[in-house]
Protein backbone atom coordinates (compact mmCIF):
# COMPACT_ATOMS: atom_id res chain seq x y z
CA UNK A 1 0.00 0.00 0.00
CA UNK A 2 1.29 3.39 -1.21
CA UNK A 3 0.68 6.16 1.23
CA UNK A 4 0.77 10.18 -0.26
CA UNK A 5 3.04 11.71 2.07
CA UNK A 6 1.96 14.71 1.53
CA UNK A 7 -0.91 17.18 2.50
CA UNK A 8 -4.14 16.53 0.96
CA UNK A 9 -4.68 20.61 0.95
CA UNK A 10 -4.81 22.34 -2.16
CA UNK A 11 -1.17 23.49 -2.92
CA UNK A 12 -0.07 23.06 0.73
CA UNK A 13 3.59 22.29 0.39
CA UNK A 14 3.53 22.18 4.20
CA UNK A 15 6.46 19.87 6.42
CA UNK A 16 6.89 17.63 9.05
CA UNK A 17 3.29 15.44 7.80
CA UNK A 18 1.84 12.97 10.52
CA UNK A 19 0.09 9.91 9.30
CA UNK A 20 -3.92 10.74 9.32
CA UNK A 21 -5.98 7.26 10.85
CA UNK A 22 -8.94 7.90 8.71
CA UNK A 23 -12.31 8.19 9.02
CA UNK A 24 -15.11 5.34 8.48
CA UNK A 25 -12.58 4.29 6.14
CA UNK A 26 -8.72 3.57 6.15
CA UNK A 27 -6.84 6.98 4.99
CA UNK A 28 -3.17 6.65 3.36
CA UNK A 29 -2.59 10.74 3.16
CA UNK A 30 -0.20 12.64 5.49
CA UNK A 31 -1.53 15.73 7.06
CA UNK A 32 0.88 18.60 7.81
CA UNK A 33 0.65 20.67 11.10
CA UNK A 34 -1.57 23.27 9.48
CA UNK A 35 -4.00 20.99 8.26
CA UNK A 36 -4.57 19.41 11.13
CA UNK A 37 -8.08 19.07 11.83
CA UNK A 38 -8.57 16.91 15.26
CA UNK A 39 -5.61 14.72 14.10
CA UNK A 40 -7.12 13.81 10.70
CA UNK A 41 -6.64 15.40 7.18
CA UNK A 42 -9.23 18.06 5.75
CA UNK A 43 -10.45 14.92 3.67
CA UNK A 44 -11.39 13.00 6.64
CA UNK A 45 -12.55 15.88 8.72
CA UNK A 46 -15.05 17.14 6.37
CA UNK A 47 -16.13 13.34 5.61
CA UNK A 48 -16.51 13.55 9.50
CA UNK A 49 -18.00 16.85 9.94
CA UNK A 50 -20.95 15.35 6.87
CA UNK A 51 -21.43 12.22 8.83
CA UNK A 52 -22.25 14.55 12.16
CA UNK A 53 -23.95 16.97 9.96
CA UNK A 54 -26.37 13.86 8.92
CA UNK A 55 -26.56 12.34 12.23
CA UNK A 56 -27.37 16.06 13.80
CA UNK A 57 -30.65 16.28 10.97
CA UNK A 58 -31.79 13.10 11.37
CA UNK A 59 -31.74 13.83 16.10
CA UNK A 60 -32.99 17.04 15.15
CA UNK A 61 -36.17 16.06 12.51
CA UNK A 62 -37.13 13.27 15.75
CA UNK A 63 -36.44 16.24 18.38
CA UNK A 64 -38.95 18.39 15.96
CA UNK A 65 -41.45 15.91 15.79
CA UNK A 66 -41.51 15.15 19.39
CA UNK A 67 -41.76 18.65 20.35
CA UNK A 68 -45.10 18.91 18.57
CA UNK A 69 -46.75 15.89 20.46
CA UNK A 70 -44.86 17.04 24.40
CA UNK A 71 -46.15 20.65 23.67
CA UNK A 72 -49.83 19.70 23.66
CA UNK A 73 -50.07 19.44 27.54
CA UNK A 74 -53.50 19.06 29.38
CA UNK A 75 -53.17 22.90 30.01
CA UNK A 76 -53.15 23.49 26.61
CA UNK A 77 -55.59 21.30 25.41
CA UNK A 78 -57.80 22.88 28.23
CA UNK A 79 -57.71 26.57 27.15
CA UNK A 80 -58.27 25.74 23.76
CA UNK A 81 -60.92 23.48 24.53
CA UNK A 82 -62.64 26.52 27.13
CA UNK A 83 -61.68 29.05 24.18
CA UNK A 84 -63.88 27.21 21.59
CA UNK A 85 -66.92 26.88 23.97
CA UNK A 86 -66.80 30.30 24.55
CA UNK A 87 -66.25 31.37 21.01
CA UNK A 88 -69.43 28.42 20.50
CA UNK A 89 -71.26 29.96 22.77
CA UNK A 90 -71.01 33.68 21.84
CA UNK A 91 -72.57 32.38 18.28
CA UNK A 92 -75.06 30.92 20.55
CA UNK A 93 -76.56 34.02 22.15
CA UNK A 94 -76.19 36.14 18.97
CA UNK A 95 -78.22 33.53 16.81
CA UNK A 96 -80.73 32.39 19.83
CA UNK A 97 -81.79 36.12 21.40
CA UNK A 98 -80.97 38.58 18.49
CA UNK A 99 -79.15 41.48 18.56
CA UNK A 100 -80.19 43.13 22.13
CA UNK A 101 -78.11 45.75 23.31
CA UNK A 102 -77.70 42.98 26.54
CA UNK A 103 -76.65 40.50 24.17
CA UNK A 104 -74.56 42.03 21.95
CA UNK A 105 -72.26 42.95 25.09
CA UNK A 106 -72.52 38.94 26.04
CA UNK A 107 -71.68 38.31 22.51
CA UNK A 108 -68.50 40.47 22.81
CA UNK A 109 -67.53 39.48 25.94
CA UNK A 110 -67.43 35.80 25.52
CA UNK A 111 -65.90 36.54 21.68
CA UNK A 112 -62.91 38.10 23.11
CA UNK A 113 -62.81 35.95 26.13
CA UNK A 114 -62.53 32.96 23.43
CA UNK A 115 -60.48 34.78 21.20
CA UNK A 116 -57.87 35.13 24.27
CA UNK A 117 -58.35 31.87 25.78
CA UNK A 118 -57.39 30.03 22.36
CA UNK A 119 -54.27 32.20 21.83
CA UNK A 120 -53.22 31.89 25.44
CA UNK A 121 -53.55 28.25 24.55
CA UNK A 122 -51.05 28.53 21.28
CA UNK A 123 -48.80 30.25 22.78
CA UNK A 124 -48.48 28.06 25.77
CA UNK A 125 -47.81 25.40 22.85
CA UNK A 126 -45.03 27.38 21.16
CA UNK A 127 -43.81 28.37 24.41
CA UNK A 128 -43.73 24.24 25.65
CA UNK A 129 -42.17 22.83 22.18
CA UNK A 130 -39.23 25.63 22.18
CA UNK A 131 -38.34 24.49 25.51
CA UNK A 132 -38.34 20.99 25.00
CA UNK A 133 -36.39 21.54 21.89
CA UNK A 134 -34.48 23.85 24.20
CA UNK A 135 -33.34 21.06 27.07
CA UNK A 136 -33.43 18.29 25.03
CA UNK A 137 -30.71 19.92 22.58
CA UNK A 138 -28.46 20.67 25.66
CA UNK A 139 -28.72 17.19 26.78
CA UNK A 140 -27.87 15.70 23.65
CA UNK A 141 -25.21 18.09 23.12
CA UNK A 142 -23.32 16.19 25.88
CA UNK A 143 -23.49 12.61 24.01
CA UNK A 144 -23.18 14.39 21.00
CA UNK A 145 -21.16 17.23 20.97
CA UNK A 146 -22.08 20.14 18.37
CA UNK A 147 -25.63 19.26 18.38
CA UNK A 148 -26.70 22.19 20.23
CA UNK A 149 -24.61 24.68 17.59
CA UNK A 150 -26.45 22.78 15.35
CA UNK A 151 -29.84 23.07 16.88
CA UNK A 152 -29.09 26.94 17.17
CA UNK A 153 -28.19 27.25 13.78
CA UNK A 154 -31.27 25.32 12.45
CA UNK A 155 -33.62 27.18 14.67
CA UNK A 156 -32.44 30.81 13.74
CA UNK A 157 -33.27 29.18 9.91
CA UNK A 158 -36.46 28.16 11.06
CA UNK A 159 -37.26 31.76 12.83
CA UNK A 160 -36.54 33.37 9.55
CA UNK A 161 -38.57 31.20 7.60
CA UNK A 162 -41.87 32.08 9.89
CA UNK A 163 -40.92 35.49 10.48
CA UNK A 164 -41.04 36.02 6.34
CA UNK A 165 -43.93 34.38 5.72
CA UNK A 166 -45.76 37.04 8.08
ZN1 LIG B 1 -1.18 21.15 4.77
ZN1 LIG C 1 -7.47 11.32 6.01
Amino acid sequence: MSAIVNCPAFGCVGGAPAPCPGFAKKCNRFYCETHNRDKLCIDCKGRKIESLKAGYKQLFDNLWKKSHRTALTAAVILLASVGLLLLSAAFVVIFSHGGGNSHIRLFVGLLVAGVAGLAVSLFRYIVNARNFMYESSVELDLTNPGFFNYYVERRERIDQITSSSN
